[in-house]
């Protein structure tokens, strides 16, 4: 779909080649595109000479020599033509104007949404359809408008933006664009936003949108505002369309999810959402010391989330259970749980299976914390235990993350207080150091007493406590 700077280019281009003409006749061969009077519509036009084009948001005005205006919207695909009369129009022309001079201009359109209509040139902003469309970002002199409009919105900040009645202009894609260029979530409830990312969403409105404009608009693919021009702007869209690419700014891969119904790619770094709390991400191989560490902070106000624990709930459920005899046909179930020791055996036995249910719980176990988390206030500190953090994906999730890392002595030791079967539970983690060589944003050597670990947790996280 046309956005602005595409509408701004084709209201360019129809300058260049109808400003000045007068038109003889109009055909409608798709008479509900016009959606006034037809009669009217083709009567008050022969012989009117066009004025100007401007643009209002996404529609397109034709000033003429009458008591009108004609009000036109591309909608998904209108395009226009500019041809002789010589060549025959095409069976996607639905409204034909044409001129004294023996050219004639074509209003095409495959899907059919295009719309046009006469309005009373007399206060013709005041009037339908222009009078429920606010103004767009260069006609705006500061983001109060905006402020007025959001600041007591609970909704999420993006289908705000996409409301064309406060501000006009911003479309799925330059959206996208613009809340990256500010570091604001798309999920941000409105509310939560300042005056000041208020006036930083305008300032980059328009200047996104000015240099889209510049290069004559976006939609390359189904898209063209009169033959031979194309969009170039495509090539310095920096989240919309790159959906798994990475942050130009910090490497992160980009990620994709509805918002309001609408696709929308961010960066889950770059763009906190400050409506969630603090997370911190808590990993390290067996025997690290994670559920010390995972009781420290709790006693010192942390919310403590264990995927461990959570797991330990999954078991239970049959939907799970049965989950799992995709993957582990002979799944033995013990007092309505599964059991892990014999999970474990199947794991140890078969990587391709161990693969698999990695992927199956650790998604569970996401879906499962984010539900916790979104229990939290924005005020509340979280530490979440994943065992798995980097692999599974979840450090994209987290604020900051915690490795733990422990000698084999003291590995052992730690160990020694469970009642685990030390030789296999060690077997399953022995990669473990290898696959989390990305790099965490606090690293812990737990080899010394428990008195010594909190100590270096204070040094870190003690202005957090409460
Ligand atoms: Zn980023």
């Amino acid at each position: 779909m046309p956005e602005l700077p595409e509408v701004e280019t084709v209201k360019n281009v129809l300058n260049n080649i109808a400003k000045g003409k007068t038109i003889s006749y109009v055909e409608v061969f798709r008479p509900q595109t016009v959606r006034s009077d037809l009669k009217q519509f083709q009567d008050v036009l022969k012989g009117a000479t066009i004025l100007d084009f401007t643009r209002y948001g996404k529609y397109i005005i034709y000033h003429l020599d009458r008591d009108y205006v004609l009000v036109s919207h591309l909608r998904m695909e209108g395009k226009y033509y500019h041809r002789d009369e010589k060549i025959k129009p095409n069976h996607n022309d639905l409204v034909l104007f044409h001129f004294t001079d023996g050219s004639y201009l074509a209003f095409n359109d495959t899907r059919r949404f295009g719309t046009m209509e006469l309005v009373l040139k007399d206060g013709y902003l005041e009037r339908e359809p222009l009078n429920e469309i606010g103004p767009d970002p260069f006609m705006m002199k500061d983001s109060s408008r905006l402020y007025e409009a959001f600041k007591n919105k609970g909704v999420a900040i993006k289908p705000c933006l996409l409301d064309q009645s406060v501000m006009s202009g911003l479309g799925n894609i330059y959206v996208d664009e613009v809340l990256f260029a500010c570091k604001i979530h798309p999920e941000t409830p409105a509310k939560l936003l300042s005056k000041k990312q208020y006036d930083e969403i305008w300032k980059w409105s328009k200047d996104i949108m000015g240099r889209a404009i510049q290069k004559g608009g976006t939609t390359v693919i189904s898209y063209h505002p009169t033959e031979g021009i194309d969009g170039e702007f495509v090539t310095e869209l920096k989240v919309y369309g790159q959906n798994g690419g990475k942050c130009v700014n910090c490497g992160t891969p980009l990620v994709k999810k509805f918002v309001g119904g609408r696709g929308t790619t961010f960066c889950p770094h770059c763009q906190r959402n400050i409506a969630r709390p603090f997370v911190l991400g808590l990993t390290g191989p067996i025997g690290s010391g994670k559920s010390e560490v995972g009781k420290y902070l709790e006693s010192k106000g942390f919310v403590y989330l264990s995927s461990d624990a959570i797991v330990h709930h999954l078991y239970e459920l049959k939907s799970v259970q049965e989950g799992l005899r995709r993957f582990v046909p002979h799944l033995k179930v013990k007092d309505g749980k599964v059991d892990r020791v014999s999970l474990r055996d199947e794991i140890i036995a078969n990587p391709r299976v161990k693969r698999y249910i990695e992927r199956y719980i650790h998604e569970l176990v996401i879906e499962e914390l984010e539900r916790q988390i979104k229990k939290c206030t924005k005020d509340q500190h979280v530490v979440a235990e994943v065992p798995l953090l980097f692999q599974s994906g979840y450090d994209l999730y987290c604020d900051k993350t915690l490795m733990l890392e422990v000698n084999e002595k003291s590995q052992l030791a730690h160990l020694e207080n469970r009642k685990e079967d030390i030789e296999k539970a060690l077997r399953l983690n022995a990669r473990f150091a290898d696959l989390n060589n990305k790099k965490a944003t606090y690293t812990i050597f737990n080899n010394g007493s428990v008195a010594d670990l909190h100590q270096k947790l204070d040094t870190i996280f003690c202005k957090m406590y409460q």
